[in-house]
């Protein structure tokens, strides 16, 4: 079993790319070319640079003590909350912007549900003083004020998408409609491991810096550069991906993903793909999604803004499928207990996505010499509001 993209855009059964063919031009470019530049030796240089001296890379491997004695086994976070822009998303948007630069790309689009994805569209755009526009539903843009703020700071223009439930997808919409009318001077910049071939792929890529710093730093640690068990909470899937990435064919590490399932799986308010998904498509790729009988997407929910997506990525469909992952639901309120306990044994205050997958902890049992590598994949400054007025703070 591969677990990689094949030749042909797919993981497994899922993947592809489903778009419009006035879409095929841009789609093609990028595929026929996202390898070729970015592994050219300059395109790698600038990267590392910017990683390093931007984004604030290598992250920490940070052995969590306290946690540790408490669930009698070792555990490591990884500490991406510690990105500039406060969470992973940052790699991936600096590696799109370099693409775009060398595609000879003036113009970035993006779309965005809470804004995080937004923002780090917004930050590299100003990075490279590149125009930036960034599509978001009307509801969304009331519901996020601040991320809104921020990108307008950053120089960014956020254009309402005012149509259907005045969401992510409706934004989604609107950003393809504009890529299809700008194919030649615009690079639509995707935040997630999902969207069309080569987009889960070339995101992945990206985002596989966390996995390649995990092996040399637990090498420094542990003395071996692989642990038992890799946790990571899934949206579209790209900080999993990440952490995954160069573990996938390793079979001695044990991956385990974990989503929301809001107000519990059975409730009709989550966003627990794998319990619930039916293959589809969504974003231009073949997933597993979420959808009614008569195949229409349901609105998805979950507390956090970053893991309410009705699908996940085609790598994580094709992981759940092969059995190669563990899926795990993790009730809203369980999420938010974590993301006081995190704060209050570690003095991290991670973000509520990241909380959902300390959840596991209460889940699933770990060895007392098993080594247990979980991504801390954002902080949690952005979601304060939200713990003031569940925890009455
Ligand atoms: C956006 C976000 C996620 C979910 O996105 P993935 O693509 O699944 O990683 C998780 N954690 C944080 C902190 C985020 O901002």
């Amino acid at each position: 079993m591969n677990y990689n993209v094949d030749e042909k855009g797919y993981y497994g059964d899922f993947g592809g790319a489903f778009i419009p063919e006035m879409l095929y031009p841009n789609v093609t470019e990028l595929r026929e070319s996202y390898l070729t530049i970015t592994e050219q030796p300059e395109f790698k240089k600038e990267f590392d640079d910017l990683l390093k001296v931007y984004v604030g890379r290598p992250t920490p491997l940070y052995f969590a003590k306290r946690l540790s004695e408490r669930y009698q086994t070792k555990i490591y976070l990884k500490r991406e909350d510690l990105c500039h822009t406060g969470a992973h998303k940052v790699n991936n948007t600096i590696g799109q912007i370099l693409l775009a630069e060398r595609l000879g790309k003036t113009r970035i689009i993006a779309e965005t549900g809470a804004g995080q994805h937004g923002v780090a569209t917004a930050t590299v755009c100003a990075l490279k003083g590149i125009e930036c526009i960034v599509y978001m539903g009307e509801l969304d843009i009331k519901r996020q004020a601040p991320n809104v703020a921020r990108m307008k700071m950053l120089g960014a223009e956020v254009r309402a998408a005012e149509s259907g439930s005045k969401t992510l997808k409706d934004a989604t919409n609107e950003a393809i409609r504009d890529w299809i009318n700008n194919p030649v001077d615009t690079h639509y910049i995707i935040g997630s491991v999902v969207g069309p071939h080569p987009y889960p792929d070339m995101v992945a890529r990206f985002q596989s810096v966390i996995s390649e710093e995990t092996k040399w730093q637990l090498q420094e640690q542990e003395g071996r550069d692989y642990p038992d068990h890799v946790i990571a909470c899934v949206g579209g899937g790209s900080n999993a991906a990440g952490l995954y990435y160069h573990y996938l064919n390793d079979k001695r590490v044990n991956i385990i993903a974990v989503e929301a399932a809001g107000k519990g799986i059975d409730s009709g308010e989550s966003a627990a793909t794998s319990a619930l998904g039916k293959e589809g498509i969504i974003h231009g790729s073949k997933t597993l999604l979420m959808q009614t009988p008569d195949g229409q997407i349901t609105e998805p929910y979950s507390i956090s803004a970053g893991l309410d997506y009705p699908g996940v990525g085609p790598l994580h469909a094709h992981l759940f499928r092969s059995k190669r992952a563990e899926f795990i639901s993790i009730p809203d309120q369980e999420a938010m207990d974590w993301g006081l306990t995190l704060s209050q044994m570690e003095g991290i205050i991670p973000a509520i996505e990241t909380a959902h997958a300390f959840a596991a902890l209460d889940v699933r049992k770990f060895g007392s010499d098993e080594v247990v590598v979980f991504n801390c994949s954002g902080r949690g400054d952005k979601d304060l509001e939200t713990y003031i007025d569940y925890f009455k703070l």
